[in-house]
């Protein structure tokens, strides 16, 4: 079945300009034409009227965890068509490939492989992996590829020689290594070793230079605000988690689970006096993205307190009115730059012929303002077509699922 969609404002992505009443035709799953006053294609052709609304391709969330299929319909409803999950895990590559065979609907996973860090952190984390010598560093690597990731995942306090062992391996076999950058070893030092991309603004470095450093090497930056300033707020400025405006969206197993993790959190940064100055935090990713525009946006959902979908458009806000960046410089960290950071540009992200058919449709001009990229009116989805009526019910049912009826993708994640 063919689908053409009549006389809407297309912005493609490719450049900062509104196509205006123009038509674009997609066939299974990837897009035909784009034009003005493109006929109906045979018998075959259903019309969709979209005048007055907005075409933008699907969003990425570039840092997020999968950690239950719930999560999939509230990514769905939200525009969301593609992710980078960040902690590997047979399971949620399996996902990945029943999503991209057709067998399951959700969007495009992109993953790293496990986390891996060094014994000197504050805590240790059953779902991660320690790396205590030479031959841990490169297996990292190894298991990292043969899984069929995508980039090696790193936390902070993997030792100075270990790191540089994982980087070499890592660079000799042409896989790039993401993550919390280190506590042992500058920041400079680490992106000249290879390192490519940082998550989280809370993991950069403090001095402007090295701000400066990293971002004119060409690094990359994932600022993840939703989660940064989840501490801030929920153990130290008295937010509540119902305080969330998407708080009946959250099915009531992990209302619960991120009741208990986020009492747990609370009282580890409140016995250890952690009090991260989120101003502070912010002015490292304006300083990086001074000099770069390479950066990405992500949330870190599932983490307590940001919800799958949802959080990508609070993380757009901020991205203008905390980071300084345009509308259209937002929606590029949420379509084009995650699309060419993995190297699907040509599929992801742009709305042009041969490009998979994953469009979202405003009823608002994201232009104009950023948070109208919550007005959807549908999504499509490798060319099928989610209807608003079909968007909220998919969400209602989200809300209703117990933990029985949910398949959980990571272990942690079952609480
Ligand atoms: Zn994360």
């Amino acid at each position: 079945m063919k689908t053409l969609l009549k006389n809407g404002n297309l912005l493609t992505m490719e450049r900062e300009r509104i196509f205006y009443r123009t038509d674009l035709l997609y066939e299974d799953g990837v897009i035909q034409a784009i034009g003005k006053g493109l006929p109906l294609d045979g018998p075959n052709c259903q019309a969709i009227d979209c005048t007055g609304k907005y075409l933008i391709p699907g969003l990425f969330d570039a840092h997020i965890h999968i950690g239950a299929s719930d999560m999939l319909p509230m990514l769905l409803a939200n525009g969301v068509t593609s992710v980078r999950h960040l902690t590997g895990g047979e399971r949620v590559l399996a996902l990945a490939e029943d999503i991209r065979q057709g067998r399951r609907l959700g969007p495009s996973i992109y993953a790293s492989g496990f986390v891996y860090d060094g014994h000197d952190g504050p805590s240790e984390n059953p779902e991660h992996q320690y790396i205590s010598n030479e031959e841990e560093a490169e297996k990292a690597v190894y298991d990292t590829i043969e899984a069929g990731c995508l980039w090696v995942k790193t936390y902070p306090s993997i030792r100075r020689d270990l790191y540089k062992r994982l980087m070499d391996t890592a660079n000799a076999c042409g896989i790039p290594v993401c993550g919390h950058m280190s506590y042992l070893v500058d920041a400079k030092e680490l992106r000249d070793w290879g390192y490519q991309c940082c998550e989280h603004s809370s993991s950069l470095p403090r001095h402007p230079w090295d701000l400066r450093y990293l971002a004119e090497s060409g690094m990359w930056l994932c600022q993840t605000q939703v989660v940064c300033e989840t501490l801030p707020d929920y153990v130290w400025n008295g937010k509540q988690l119902e305080d969330l405006p998407e708080w009946a969206y959250v099915p009531a197993y992990l209302k619960d689970l991120w009741k208990r993790q986020n009492e747990e959190i609370a009282l580890g940064y409140k016995k250890r006096g952690l009090k991260p100055d989120i101003q502070e935090v912010i002015g490292r990713g304006r300083a990086f993205m001074e000099y770069s525009d390479r950066y990405m946006a992500g949330t870190d959902a599932s983490y307590p307190g940001i919800t799958a979908g949802f959080s990508l458009h609070n993380e757009l806000e901020r991205l203008v009115t905390l980071y300084g960046a345009s509308p259209y410089e937002a929606l590029k960290a949420a379509t084009i730059r995650p699309a060419s950071y993995i190297g699907v540009e040509k599929s992801k992200g742009i709305l042009a012929v041969g490009a998979d058919a994953d469009i979202v449709i405003l009823k608002e001009n994201p232009l104009a303002y950023i948070g109208n990229t919550r007005s959807i009116d549908a999504v499509i989805r490798g060319g099928q077509f989610l209807g608003r009526a079909e968007l909220d019910s998919m969400l209602e049912n989200a809300a209703q699922l117990t933990k029985e009826q949910v398949e959980f993708f990571e272990g942690n994640s079952e609480g």
